[in-house]
């Protein structure tokens, strides 16, 4: 197994378009259920010698199982096994698949013979189980075992592993060791190596180069041209500014039972008539919050949005960009350097933290996301590489510690606000950090081994569980 490396993750790894609310525990449960899906199709294409009847069973262990129902993660698996992708079908149509699979359990494949059947039934093959498989801890909070069946014989198994963001991995059966996928998985020899912060500063200041610059050589090695890439930012962009218009237009009721009322479109309507009293000189200070919570009240109800770096911090970089953008008019290409920046940080975190609440809290969700979007921001206001990483160093340390404790495991209380309020302090940590030389105490490094120790430090009720803390009501 090759090491996975912060300077093998792409921006397209980090910004993932998807549907919410959750990416650990809606997009990561889709993906996996889809590549279950193919793994069987391809399997189940050469069996037309006699009738068959298959059953797929999926099991949802630890933190899936804890707060899966909050999270949709039950209709992201139908959704993944009727051939759904996150990013590709209607989030509608996606949630439709729970109720096309209650009324006819039978999972559609266009290449097998209509001798083989293969069914699915939410309500009997899916299992919400606890933080043992087989007797053994779990490899990871966030375990789910697809099993396709005959009868009692088991046919096909998978182990694969959610690690938030929407990233998931297949483990070995026998093992159980963790197993990178996809590009991950070939080790490039590339032109500016780093897997650190202080390895990307020091790239930066010795090539000269701008620290977008860094990252596009690198992805050109691995196959992915500036044009592609810029692109696809522009897209994600696109899709960041479609969900905050989206959000400030919707009234009503969120689902799940809190009984939480949206307010972006109405505190929206308030700051452009200025009717509101305000604690900034202008209503418009209220814009990054404003912009946050539309996002985040979207992903809340199983909207499309993008990982930035997970579902449940969705609002906190659209916001600061949108209003960055409209502050200083910033170009598109600015915006697409600041996104690129902010992934070199969430990759940072993935590999030497973690970006998943189930492991580490809430710090490394809306944590992660203030520490890139502070970053981004230094970076399209001109700023160094020393201080984008000092920006997002501020970012990390204000968030150590905190804990990750959904009410009735929705992502809404406090995730909605929670993102509104990380919006504000990552501009906060880049006014800081540009007002600086870059020369700080605490390394970004430093902070994301101190990130860790504190995530296993951390009591598992307040690891996305809903057991601990605010989700006790
Ligand atoms: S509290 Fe934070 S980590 Fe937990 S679900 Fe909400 S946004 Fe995600």
């Amino acid at each position: 197994m090759n090491p996975v490396r912060a300077d093998h993750i792409s921006p397209l790894d980090m910004f993932k378009i998807g549907v919410g609310p959750s990416s650990s525990h809606t997009v990561g449960p889709m993906v996996a259920a889809l590549q279950f899906r193919k793994i069987i199709g391809e399997l189940l294409e050469k069996k037309a010698d006699k009738n068959h009847n298959y059953t797929v069973k999926v099991e949802l262990y630890g933190s899936l199982s804890a707060t899966g129902t909050g999270h949709q993660t039950d209709g992201a698996v139908c959704g993944g096994l009727y051939g759904y992708s996150p990013k590709e079908t209607t989030p509608d149509e996606i949630w439709s698949a729970t109720d096309k699979l209650r009324a006819n359990p039978i999972l559609p494949f266009e290449k097998l013979s209509a001798k083989v059947k293969v069914s699915f039934h939410p309500d009997q093959d899916l299992a919400w189980l606890s933080w043992t498989m087989d007797g053994r801890p779990l490899p990871h909070p966030n375990t789910m075992r697809f099993l396709l069946k005959e009868g009692e014989n088991t046919v096909s198994e998978q182990i694969i592993l959610s690690v938030g963001g929407g990233f998931v991995e297949p483990v070995d059966l026998i093992t159980w060791e963790r197993q990178p996928a996809g590009a991950n998985t070939t080790i490039f020899d590339l032109p500016y190596p780093y897997n650190s912060a202080a390895e990307f500063v020091e790239q930066c200041n010795q090539s000269k180069l701008k620290p977008w610059q860094i990252v596009i050589a690198n992805e050109a090695v691995r196959g992915l041209s500036e044009i592609d890439l810029r692109a696809r930012l522009d897209e994600i962009l696109k899709v960041f500014d479609s969900c905050i218009e989206r959000g400030l237009k919707t009234e009503g009721i969120l689902p799940g039972g809190l009984n939480v009322k949206r307010r972006a479109k109405a505190l929206h309507e308030q700051m452009l008539a200025g009717t509101k009293i305000s604690v900034y000189a202008s209503p418009e200070g209220l814009k990054p919050s404003v912009y946050a919570i539309a996002v985040n009240e979207e992903n809340a109800a199983g909207g499309r949005v993008v990982t930035a770096p997970t579902n449940g911090s969705s609002g906190l970089i659209p916001a600061v960009f949108r209003t960055l953008k409209e502050l200083h008019n910033l170009s598109n290409e600015t915006l697409q350097n600041g996104l690129i920046v902010a992934s070199v940080i969430g990759a940072l975190v993935k590999v030497h933290a973690s970006i998943s609440g189930a492991e580490v809290g809430c710090q490394g969700e809306v944590g992660t996301s203030c520490a890139m979007a502070a970053a981004g921001a230094v970076t399209m206001l001109g700023g160094s590489a020393d201080q984008s990483e000092q920006a997002a160093e501020i970012g990390i340390e204000h968030h150590l510690g905190m804990t990750c404790d959904p009410i009735k495991g929705l992502v809404q209380v406090p995730c909605i606000e929670r993102n509104a309020m990380g919006a504000v302090k990552a501009l906060n940590a880049a006014e800081l950090a540009l007002a600086c030389d870059g020369q700080h105490l605490i390394s970004l490094d430093r902070a994301l081994e101190v990130m860790k120790q504190t995530g296993l430090d951390m009591n598992q009720k307040y690891k996305e569980t809903a057991t601990g803390g605010l989700a006790l009501g």
